[in-house]
């Protein structure tokens, strides 16, 4: 799949539910209605999809969001059937954490390949604060349980919001080296409920990295780093080493080397993150998949990818997924 700028496409994010058991502030998820419930993706439509898309149009890597992924109850079915398909090189999972202390090995028994976690902040107030829920422990056991069961890469995940989570950034640096696991710091995003708060609340990475220099005594760019990272080898102040990752989709977009395709629960296509949906796919899946039809579909949409991503987000990230 090659879009219009000659961008292969390659990576498939799936958001299996925009149901979270999390309300942060930045993102908060809509009352999810019986509709979109009855609507959403089977295992089998999902199976049969990304099948087609592996075999037919060379992806190779997919992965899980949502909502939260892990409020869909038959997220082991999901998992087993695209474990299974070959030609997927990575099958990972973006969560909130909260199951990860209990199924983290069901989930790597399952077919998972690794899993990202998010993160903002140490502090257990200032946790519930941002994400509505009490729960810093059971994410900080979940990390555990991940690194337990070999889910790895593990990556940390954090928004940074001014007057907020921005003073906790060295301390989740230094639990980063502590742990050996790479943290990314994310821009805010100009969508959902503090779209309109924007200016106010977001941080540039430049920012982030200043927030740093009390932990930091030496920045080194990795060669190795994702497609939306800039990724640095950080030696930290005691000798410590941590990689830092920055995300940033405001300051410095990394759209020109874009891989992306999404598809939401109820089958809708995506080009773009902050773009309109460009087309739904049940049509080509229901009552049986239509492997012309859902080419088409797709087609369009992958043509539809804008060189760069608009200012602002049409959708909230429960539904299409971060
Ligand atoms: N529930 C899962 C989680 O907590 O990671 C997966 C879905 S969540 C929408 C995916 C990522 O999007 C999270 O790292 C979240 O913090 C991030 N996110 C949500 N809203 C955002 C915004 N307005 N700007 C930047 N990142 C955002």
């Amino acid at each position: 799949m090659l879009d219009a700028q000659d961008r292969p496409i390659r990576y498939l994010r799936l958001s299996l539910t925009e149901a979270c058991q999390m309300r942060c502030v930045y993102c908060r998820p809509s009352i999810l209605t019986q509709s979109k419930q009855a609507g959403r993706l089977t295992p089998d439509e999902i199976e049969t999809l990304v099948r087609h898309l592996v075999a037919e149009h060379g992806l190779m890597k997919v992965r899980l969001t949502g909502g939260d992924p892990t409020a869909r109850p038959d997220l082991i079915e999901i998992i087993e059937r695209l474990a299974s398909i070959d030609g997927i090189s990575d099958l990972a999972m973006t969560t909130n954490g909260l199951s990860l202390a209990s199924h983290a090995n069901d989930y790597a028994n399952a077919g998972l390949g690794r899993v990202n976690v998010s993160l903002d902040s140490l502090d257990p107030k200032r946790f519930a604060q941002i994400t509505g829920v009490d729960a810093l422990g059971r994410v900080l056991a979940g990390i555990d349980a991940v690194i337990d069961a070999g889910l790895t890469p593990l990556k940390l995940n954090t928004v940074v919001l001014k007057n907020e989570n921005l003073a906790d950034l060295p301390a989740l640096v230094a639990y980063a080296a502590t742990h050996g696991v790479e943290i990314r710091f994310i821009e805010l995003m100009p969508m959902g409920p503090l779209a309109e708060h924007w200016v106010d609340r977001y941080v540039p990475a430049s920012r982030m990295r200043n927030a740093l220099a009390q932990v930091a005594a030496g920045w080194q760019t990795t060669a190795q780093g994702s497609d939306s990272a800039q990724t640095y080898d950080v030696t930290l102040h005691d000798g410590r080493q941590a990689r830092v990752g920055f995300i940033t989709p405001m300051s410095c977009n990394f759209c020109s080397a874009c891989n992306r395709l999404r598809i939401t629960s109820d089958g809708s296509l995506y080009p773009c993150l902050m773009d309109q949906p460009r087309g739904n796919l049940t049509d080509a899946i229901r009552p049986k998949f239509d492997a012309d039809r859902f080419d088409r579909l797709l087609s369009v949409a992958i043509q539809a990818k804008a060189p760069e991503h608009p200012v602002t987000g049409v959708a909230v990230m429960t539904q299409i997924g971060g």
